[in-house]
């Protein structure tokens, strides 16, 4: 087992703890999702044995793999947070527990027609940046997707996600979300999820109210590259 692993996980965990009850939240509300995307199965497996239950990747085909190799851990849960293909709606539900990427009607359709009897918790990914080519719904137009995928039997909107963008204060951005989290609840009144905050901006995600945070890096290390 890797030694420094340990440690980072530690040390993430401390200043996880520390920003929460700084903005006198209890740490025990927040759920720290481990993104190991770009590393092998052996990590997901060594982070299973320090305790991590959650998980995030970002390219179905990799999740659908690490998936199959590793089995079925109990008490895993497998977040995807990558954007989401419409034609890949299939394996992309199968391989998970949480989607925290739906920002679009058609995606939200796909999802849900691949269901199979079961519920699918999905996350609304909002658009924080002012270029519509990134992923996520435009602030704007939450309202309406949480309306639509209110609406749709196979899922459960829980909340909303987002990435700060990378030219402006995160703690700003965040606010943003904070706003967007808001309406989405007046459509789903129990949607209190917030997925944000990641190796550079974590503790202010935390001040804002983020209650899921993606942490690849400072866990995991360097991620090898991707080709
Ligand atoms: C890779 C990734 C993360 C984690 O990024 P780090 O900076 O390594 O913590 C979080 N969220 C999304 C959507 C990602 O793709």
């Amino acid at each position: 087992m890797d030694a420094p692993l340990a440690d980072r996980l530690a040390a993430v965990d401390a200043r996880i703890a520390d920003a929460a009850r700084r903005a006198g939240r209890d740490p025990a509300d927040i759920t720290r999702i481990v993104v190991t995307k770009f590393h092998p199965v052996s990590l997901i497996t060594d982070l299973y044995s320090l305790g991590v239950r959650d998980v995030g990747e970002n390219r179905q085909q990799e999740l659908t793999a690490k998936r199959a190799e590793l089995g079925s851990p109990e008490g895993m849960r497998w977040h995807f947070i990558g954007q989401a293909q419409t034609n890949k709606a299939r394996p992309v539900r199968a391989a998970s527990d949480v989607v925290h990427s739906v920002d679009r009607p058609r995606i939200a359709d796909a999802l849900n027609a691949a269901g199979a009897g079961d519920v699918l918790d999905v996350l609304l990914q909002v658009n924080l940046t002012d270029d519509p080519g990134r992923g996520g719904v435009s602030p704007a137009d939450v309202e309406a997707l949480a309306t639509h995928v209110h609406g749709l039997d196979a899922l459960r909107v829980r909340g909303v996600m987002a990435v700060a963008p990378l030219d402006e204060e995160p703690a700003r951005a965040f606010e943003r979300l904070r706003g967007c989290a808001d309406v989405a609840r007046r459509v789903v009144p129990d949607a209190t999820w917030i997925s944000a905050g990641m190796t550079g901006d974590f503790p202010e995600a935390i001040a804002m109210g983020a209650t899921h945070l993606r942490i690849g890096s400072a866990i995991t290390g360097p991620r090898p590259s991707r080709d």
